[in-house]
């Protein structure tokens, strides 16, 4: 299987038998240079693949942190301001803050 794909935009043609790249003008609409690839699996879906996945692991490491902090702060609260057992802060921050997250990764990600 060959391709010409841009180098600008991305977008693809797939060449189908009997025509060469040399049939094309390997211009893209975009004003990009078509190139001749093999590769089934193209540079620029792995680009994206990867850039994804980059993005979703940001946002997931940003509501760990966040659920972390909140979970610390709510167990300070708990247990110097309201002067619960430190294992009812421990436990009560836990759940209130897993819960929050269970919501947060549901819905944002
Ligand atoms: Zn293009």
């Amino acid at each position: 299987m060959s391709y010409l794909v841009c180098d600008n935009c991305g977008s693809y043609y797939e060449l189908q038998e009997g025509e060469s790249p040399e049939d094309f003008d390997l211009a893209c609409e975009c004003g990009g240079k078509l190139k001749n690839k093999e590769s089934v699996k193209l540079d620029y879906e792995l680009d994206v693949d990867t850039k994804n996945k980059f993005r979703d692991l940001d946002k997931k490491s940003v509501i760990w942190i966040t659920g972390l902090a909140g979970a610390l702060i709510l167990f300070l609260f708990m247990y110097f301001i309201i002067n619960l057992p430190i294992i009812m802060a421990a436990v009560l921050s836990g759940l209130i803050v897993g819960l929050v997250m269970r919501i947060c990764l549901k819905y944002f990600l």
